[in-house]
């Protein structure tokens, strides 16, 4: 994982948020952590739940108004924790401007790149002091495992206190789900490949359907972001979101309909997944009723823009 990324060290958790929390524990009472406003929210749920009443108070933003990142900034502010492209709108922020903006207040700039992957963006080339990873995701692959990472461009003294959580709080992965992990590493590359390519088939249909209103994929010329995109990344990833025009119900409907996808909550595996996110999120999202996330999978492209061709057919 650090050869990966390009990082000094490395500290394997038993999933994803195990790896988040590990990194908030290292913070002390009275610091602050700068979050997007689309925080994936297990990550939003640590701060405001587990981390606000030992007193490490956290406020969320959109990343994407560089104004607003600065206006948010506090004197005790010790991390800024960047995560681009988003869940599940897929906004992404400048990984340089963000990662500069923060230390020059004084505090870390953290990417959680688990949308992405190593292969795809490397943060820590792009100025951040660490990267956090769900290797439950496109590193194991499968969706056979859970796992997190932390990966730090220097073996220094915050390492050492994520290093401290993970030893002495317990969060450790098994050795299986190491080996899980392991075996996947070796087709990383080829698989992220063949998801960018689909997921690029499968936007561009969603992109002209006339029962779509929105389709939410930064490799698309049309999207807000592909230009930065472009910049900081090397392919556009497997993961999507598209709005329904109809709304809640129809989304529903196609989520329903869908034969080769699988509805469900998680990303990255061979197989794709479509989800309709705001039931996901519960009552608080603000994420747009209509709106599907998929992960797309391995499966042929064609086979998949038939499969939401023929599901969306039978919705309003
Ligand atoms: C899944 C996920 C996590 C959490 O990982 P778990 O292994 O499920 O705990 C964190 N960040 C992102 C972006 C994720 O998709």
């Amino acid at each position: 994982m650090s050869a990966l990324e390009g990082g000094e060290a490395c500290a394997t958790f038993g999933s994803g948020l195990a790896a988040v929390t590990a990194i908030f524990q290292g913070l002390q009472p009275g610091d602050h952590v700068l979050a997007p406003r689309d925080t994936y929210h297990g990550t939003a749920n640590v701060l405001k739940h587990l981390f606000a009443k030992w007193n490490v108070s956290a406020s969320f933003v959109d990343m994407t108004r560089v104004d607003d990142v600065a206006a948010a900034l506090q004197p005790n502010t010790r991390i800024v924790w960047i995560e681009t492209p988003s869940n599940p709108l897929l906004q992404c922020v400048d990984i340089v401007a963000l990662a500069d903006m923060a230390h020059q207040a004084g505090a870390r700039a953290i990417a959680d790149n688990t949308f992405a992957s190593p292969v795809l963006q490397r943060p820590l080339e792009l100025g951040c002091d660490m990267v956090m990873h769900a290797t439950t995701k496109y590193l194991g692959g499968r969706s056979d495992v859970l796992g997190g990472a932390v990966v730090s461009k220097l073996n220094d003294d915050a390492f050492a206190q994520v290093r401290t959580a993970q030893l002495f709080g317990g969060g450790v992965p098994s050795p299986f789900d190491c080996w899980l992990v392991m075996r996947s590493l070796p087709t990383l590359p080829y698989r992220i490949q063949a998801h960018c390519a689909n997921a690029m088939k499968v936007a561009q249909f969603l992109d002209s359907h006339p029962k779509v209103s929105a389709v939410h994929y930064p490799g698309l010329e049309n999207n807000a972001f592909h230009a930065l995109a472009k910049k900081q990344m090397s392919g556009f990833g497997g993961m999507l979101s598209f709005e329904v025009k109809a709304g809640k119900d129809a989304a529903m409907g196609v989520a329903q309909h869908v034969e080769i996808f699988t509805r469900a909550t998680s990303l990255g595996g061979v197989e794709s997944l479509i989800e309709h996110r705001a039931s996901i999120e519960g009552p608080e999202s603000k994420t747009p009723q209509g709106l599907l996330r998929v992960s797309v999978g391995l499966e042929h492209a064609d086979d998949l823009i038939d499969d939401l061709s023929q599901a969306l057919e039978r919705v309003a």
